[in-house]
């Protein structure tokens, strides 16, 4: 089959062909129908340190899909095949203290599919039948490819209380962009999303951004509509430092701070000044939760209250991954996707 396969130390993928991955009896075989694109699949193309000190090449990359199941191993029981699927991309062992106490996403076990096992830019993947998640008959290939980042935006935003908040977005990137439609869909008063860059805000006006504003415009917008006390909730979505130090400054007093953004190395922070004297909570959000995100994903794609497709920018073959990484980098795209079949 065709995959994209990080090959040795050093910049790129390389597109190859590679045998179709074996099952075993606890995992499912599915055809990669969309493969979403996402800023782990930059570092790996680029070999950045995290990358270095993480991943072991040879292996296929890729983690955000949907397609059909293909084969189904004889211990899985609630999968067929042809199913339409996506999948949790996290694999966990389900065995320990966190699996099982409902915080598998913190599973210190956990094994990401792309970065420590064979992933989803190739024509087949498997994976444990217990990561595969049913899609509705009329949730397309493309939302259905999508569901990883998406979902990493329903937790950070739906683990806050969202309902009459006002809510500030810092970072409109394509899961900025997701928590402004799911923060609409869920009720909040007010939305405001901060980025440097138009294109991106233009796009979280149209999922329902009230305000879309430069960093530098944030803090009058923010007490415009507070009375000058700060938003209920801020979503840090850029990972960027001067943001973050923005969330601690623009959240109110006793407010909630979910932060997503992994900024590229430590930062200094005033724990005195811009947390404790302001009594905030801080939530540090990784992955999905499991499985109460996906059911809730589910359960808004379904109600029609929120639609992800405005995202979707921009779409290319697995020949042209060189161009998809521009695209990225350039900040020019929303959501970009590989289509597979
Ligand atoms: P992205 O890089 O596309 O988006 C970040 C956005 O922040 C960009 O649009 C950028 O223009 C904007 N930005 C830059 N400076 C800013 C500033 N001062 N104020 C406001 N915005 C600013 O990334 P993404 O794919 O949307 O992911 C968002 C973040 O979440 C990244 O840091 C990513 O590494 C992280 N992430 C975390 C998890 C997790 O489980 N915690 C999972 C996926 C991604
Ligand atoms: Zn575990």
């Amino acid at each position: 089959m065709k995959a994209l396969v990080k090959q040795s130390a050093g910049s790129g993928f390389v597109l190859k062909d590679v045998p179709e991955p074996s099952i075993r009896d606890d995992e499912v075989l599915i055809r990669v129908r969309r493969a979403g694109v996402c800023g782990t699949d930059v570092h790996i193309y680029e070999w950045d340190d995290w990358a270095k000190g993480r991943c072991k090449p040879p292996f296929v990359v890729g983690h955000e899909f949907a397609g059909e199941v293909a084969q189904v191993g004889k211990l899985v029981t609630d999968v067929r095949e042809g199913d339409r699927v996506t999948a949790e991309g996290h694999i966990v062992d389900g065995r320990c203290l966190l699996c099982r106490t409902g915080n598998a996403h913190v599973c210190p076990y956990t094994r990401i599919i792309g970065v420590d096992r064979d992933g989803c830019f190739a024509e087949y993947i498997s994976m444990p039948g217990t990561n595969v998640w049913h899609l509705d008959d009329n949730i397309s290939f493309d939302i259905g490819g999508i569901h990883d980042p998406m979902g990493n935006a329903f937790h950070t935003a739906l683990t806050a209380d969202i309902p009459g908040a006002t809510v500030l977005i810092t970072g409109c990137g394509p899961i900025g962009i997701f928590a402004v439609g799911i923060c609409a869909a869920a009720g909040a008063s007010r939305i405001i999303a901060s980025d440097v860059n138009d294109t991106r805000l233009a796009l979280a006006k149209t999922m329902g951004a009230h305000d879309a504003v430069h960093p530098e415009e944030a803090e009058a917008t923010v007490k415009r509509w507070t009375n000058g006390l700060g938003v209920d909730v801020v979503l840090e979505m850029s990972g960027v430092p001067s943001a973050i130090h923005q969330a601690f400054a623009l959240v109110r007093v006793g407010g909630r701070v979910q932060m997503l953004g992994i900024p590229a190395k430590p930062i200094d922070v005033n724990f005195a000044t811009e947390i404790i004297f302001k009594g905030i909570t801080i939530y540090g959000v990784v992955g999905r939760r499991m499985y109460d995100t996906w059911h809730q994903m589910t359960r808004f794609l379904r109600s029609g209250e929120f639609d992800p497709t405005p995202v979707i920018t921009h779409r290319f073959p697995l020949e042209e991954i060189d161009e998809a990484m521009r695209v990225i980098k350039s900040g020019e795209a929303g959501k970009v996707i590989l289509e597979i079949a």
